[in-house]
């Protein structure tokens, strides 16, 4: 519910704040290639993605 402003409390209003913080990105080993990735994002390194390569990895050959 709307408050006035100035009705919160420094202490109100910061307990309030106290969810408000930024998480670390989460992040797992690729299972191809064992370089870190983010869960259910394509692996950069290799490319792959559920088992299969999705796109050309940047280290192989050209
Ligand atoms: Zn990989």
């Amino acid at each position: 519910m709307a408050v006035p402003k100035k009705k919160t409390s420094p202490s109100r209003r910061n307990m309030r704040r106290s969810h408000h913080a930024l998480k670390p990105a989460a992040y797992v080993e690729c299972p191809n290639c064992g370089e870190l990735k983010r869960p259910h994002h394509l692996c950069k390194a290799c490319g792959y993605y559920d088992g299969r390569e999705v796109i050309a990895a940047k280290s192989e050959t050209p």
